[in-house]
C-alpha cells in the first residue's frame, strides 16, 4: 500500500484530481438544516415530507429539520433563508413544533452528473484511489466504499 493515496475529499475532491490534470465534473449540491434543542414535540420517528423536500427527525441533541438543495458552489455564503422556509413549513404541518433558539448549518453534497460516485483509480494516476461524490447518500453507502476501497488498495479482488 505504500505510495499510494485514496482521495476522499467530499465535494472538494475534483480540486485534487485537477493537480494531477484529470477534470471530473463534481459539482456541490448544498443542503441546510436547524437542530432545536427544545423542538416541543414528543417525535418518536423520522417523518418525511417528500413533497414538500424536508425531513423532521428527532436527534440526542434536540429535533433536527432539515433537506433543500442548493446550487451554489463551494465558495458562496450559506443562505439560511433556505433552513427557515424549512421550519415555517415544518411548523405548518406539526403545529407544536418549537422552532425557536435552533442551531443552522450548511454542508456540502458532493454531486457527479450521473449521480454514481466515483470508486477506483483516479485515470492516469492508478496510485491514487478515488472513493467520493456519493451525492445525497455519503453516510450510507460509506462502509461499502471503505470496502471496495480496502479491496483496491490491497489488490483482491471486490466483491459484488
Ligand atoms: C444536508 C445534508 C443532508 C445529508 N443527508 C444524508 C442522508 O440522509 N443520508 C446519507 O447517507 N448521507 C447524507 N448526507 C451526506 C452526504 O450525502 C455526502 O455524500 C457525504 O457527507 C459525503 O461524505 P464524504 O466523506 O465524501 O465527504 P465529507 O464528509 O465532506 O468529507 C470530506 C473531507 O475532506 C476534507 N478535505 C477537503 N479538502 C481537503 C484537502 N485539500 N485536504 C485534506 N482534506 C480535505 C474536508 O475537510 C472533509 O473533512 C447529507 C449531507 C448533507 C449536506
Amino acid at each position: 500500500m505504500k505510495g499510494r493515496v485514496v482521495l476522499a475529499a467530499g465535494a472538494f475532491s475534483h480540486l485534487l484530481a485537477r493537480t494531477a490534470g484529470v477534470k471530473i465534473p463534481l459539482e456541490t449540491e448544498r443542503g441546510y438544516n436547524t437542530t432545536l434543542p427544545d423542538g416541543g414535540i414528543d417525535l418518536r420517528c423520522q417523518v418525511t415530507f417528500g413533497g414538500h423536500g424536508f425531513v423532521v427527525v428527532r436527534l440526542s441533541s434536540g429535533i433536527r429539520v432539515g433537506g433543500a438543495v442548493e446550487l451554489g458552489g463551494l465558495s458562496l455564503p450559506p443562505n439560511y433563508a433556505r433552513a427557515d422556509a424549512m421550519l415555517t413549513k415544518a411548523k405548518r404541518f406539526l403545529p407544536g413544533l418549537n422552532t425557536t433558539g435552533g442551531t443552522q448549518w450548511m454542508g456540502f453534497r458532493p454531486s457527479l452528473p450521473d449521480t454514481l460516485p466515483a470508486i477506483g483509480p483516479l485515470p492516469g494516476t492508478p496510485n491514487t484511489i478515488c472513493a467520493f461524490g456519493h451525492g445525497h447518500l455519503g453516510l450510507t453507502q460509506a462502509a461499502g466504499t471503505a470496502a471496495i476501497v480496502a479491496d483496491l488498495l490491497t489488490g483482491q479482488a471486490t466483491g459484488p
